[in-house]
């Protein structure tokens, strides 16, 4: 079952972030989906997509998610070039998805990295 974001707003940054209770600086939102900058960027881009409500990781997806998943899959193009990443193919994007411990998932709310722009970047 999907919970909420209310079941983890004490735990979850992302929920908290979600729900607009830590700041965090917008690219995108709808009624399922934000997106926003990360606090300690990779990239000259680099924002992460959430489902507002609470899926711990890649993990826990299952057919139930295909339509959100698909969603955000969807929309990260979009939003990759509105900010600032350049067109296929010279430009593009990179898009990860850590997941659990060996995985190097710390943030324990699923979150898909859409990272780009000139290179060299800091990381990656
Ligand atoms: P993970 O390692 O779980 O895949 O990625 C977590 C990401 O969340 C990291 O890139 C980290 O910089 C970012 N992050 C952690 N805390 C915050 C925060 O409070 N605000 C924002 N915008 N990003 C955060
Ligand atoms: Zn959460």
């Amino acid at each position: 079952m999907t919970l909420l974001p209310s079941d983890h707003l004490e735990t979850c940054l992302f929920c908290k972030i979600a729900a607009g209770k830590i700041p965090s600086r917008k690219v995108y939102e709808d009624d399922q989906i934000l997106a926003f900058h990360d606090i300690q960027p990779w990239a000259p881009v680099h924002f992460l997509m959430i489902p507002k409500r609470h899926i711990a990781s890649m993990a826990q997806v299952g057919p139930e998610h295909e339509a959100l998943l698909g969603r955000m899959m969807a929309l990260a193009p979009r939003l990759a070039l509105e900010q600032g990443c350049r067109p296929y193919p010279e430009g593009g994007f990179r898009i990860v998805t850590n997941t659990g411990a060996e995985g190097g998932q710390e943030v324990h709310h699923l979150h898909i990295h859409v990272m780009g722009g000139p290179r060299p970047w800091l990381r990656g």
